[in-house]
């Protein structure tokens, strides 16, 4: 049976992420990856936004690690020739209703550090955004956005460069403990394989609870259940009505954040994502959802031509309800690393991070705890 340090299951960039980072501690890692490639799922159907921190509650983990999180990327960027551009967003109240809206997150970003963020009057919201519409807004300079494929690739190249190994079409599927630290049993090219690694990671992000599930001998009450959440983006043809991305306010005791508009690297615009609940790996995005989309983005872009849009991607994000166990899994932001050494029960070798949630006093609302 092999032997290794750290397996790491999940090659998104999550995972991807530990492996690089146990590599560099000197760790022995093997990475499985289920699927023929690193990048089919969550990791690259999203906005790849570099987001400032502005939505978080002041004191959580997820605030906390939002902006550190986003200076290390930038840095990243740089160190490792990742594309990115710090291209700006603008935070758009519509009406007048919305202003006390904008106000709170000028707020909340202030309390958790964010200090960048800029008042900006209508007459300068027209110069910057010509077609966005507006009463007041906040331009935020610290967000920007990043290739994200570049990212992983590099991620990886790291990783490798200190000798950790990917395997794909690999599927971790059972683990139980061993006195030394676990064995782990899956499939890998439609073949059996049984392995012995002193610590696993489980970074398998939708699949994540099922992994867990399989842990043998951790009690179902410590798993947490999740839910699918899909996020679905029509693109925008044409020349980019916008240059910075640009936001609306947040919709009202939900978790999302609205229909924005962001600018992939090539410079073209795409809305969304608009979300639905979902229980099926499908990425399709159906057309008939132009027109609650035009709906949405006419808000704040009063001239969108209708015609030009058009459905894109979509991606699905793992949620975590708000149960105690989840807690901490929500607190611990979007790694849910577990990390396990010899020498722990059974019960302590299964941590959610290596970091504790700072002051909360409650679980936070669901608005805080998406995005
Ligand atoms: C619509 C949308 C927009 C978003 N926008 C942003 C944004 O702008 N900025 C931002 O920072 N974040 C954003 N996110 C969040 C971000 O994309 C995720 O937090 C991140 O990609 C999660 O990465 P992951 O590695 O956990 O998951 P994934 O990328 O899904 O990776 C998990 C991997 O594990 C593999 N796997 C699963 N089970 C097994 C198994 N048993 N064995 C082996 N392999 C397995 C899967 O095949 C997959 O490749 C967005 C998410 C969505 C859905």
């Amino acid at each position: 049976m092999n032997d290794i340090g750290c397996l790491v299951v999940g090659g998104g960039v999550i995972g991807l992420a530990c492996a690089a980072q146990m590599a560099r501690q000197g760790n022995s890692v093997m990475l499985v990856e289920q699927e023929c490639r690193i990048d089919e799922h969550t990791s690259s159907r999203n906005s790849e936004v570099i987001h400032a921190g502005i939505y978080y509650a002041p004191g959580s983990l997820k605030a906390g690690l939002c902006a550190e999180g986003r200076d290390l990327l930038y840095s990243w960027c740089q160190d490792h020739g990742v594309n990115n551009r710090r291209v700006g967003k603008l935070l758009v109240a519509v009406t007048e209703s919305e202003v006390a809206a904008l106000e709170a997150l000028q707020r909340n970003a202030r309390h958790s550090g964010v200090d960048s963020l800029e008042e900006v009057s209508v007459a300068c919201l027209r110069e910057l955004e010509q077609s966005v519409a507006g009463v007041a807004a906040l331009f935020s300079p610290q967000t920007g956005i990043i290739d994200i494929h570049g990212y992983m690739e590099s991620l990886l190249a790291d990783a490798r460069r200190h000798g950790a190994d990917l395997v794909l079409d690999t599927r971790g599927e059972h683990q139980a403990p061993t006195a030394q630290g676990w064995e782990v049993v899956g499939g890998s090219c439609g073949e059996r394989f049984k392995l012995h690694a002193r610590c696993v990671i489980n970074a398998a992000g939708l699949f994540a609870s099922q992994l867990a599930e399989r842990v043998e001998g951790l009690a179902a009450a410590h798993v947490p259940a999740t839910h699918w959440c899909q996020g679905r983006y029509f693109a925008y043809a044409g020349r980019a009505p916008f240059s910075h991305l640009v936001y609306p306010m947040p919709e009202t005791n939900t978790a999302l954040l609205g229909v924005h508009a962001t600018l992939d690297r090539g410079g073209q615009v795409r809305f969304g994502p608009e979300v639905a609940w979902t229980q099926a790996l499908d990425y399709r995005v159906d057309e008939s959802l132009r027109e609650e989309f035009s709906r949405a983005i006419a808000r704040y872009f009063p001239s969108i031509d209708t015609n030009k849009l058009t459905a894109g991607c979509s991606g699905i994000r793992p949620k975590c309800r708000r149960r105690p166990a989840c807690r901490r899994f929500q607190h611990s932001g979007a790694a849910n690393p577990w990390f396990a050494w010899p020498g722990q029960s059974l019960r302590d070798r299964i941590t959610w991070a290596d970091r504790k949630p700072r002051d909360c006093p409650a679980c936070l609302p669901a608005s805080r705890l998406s995005h």
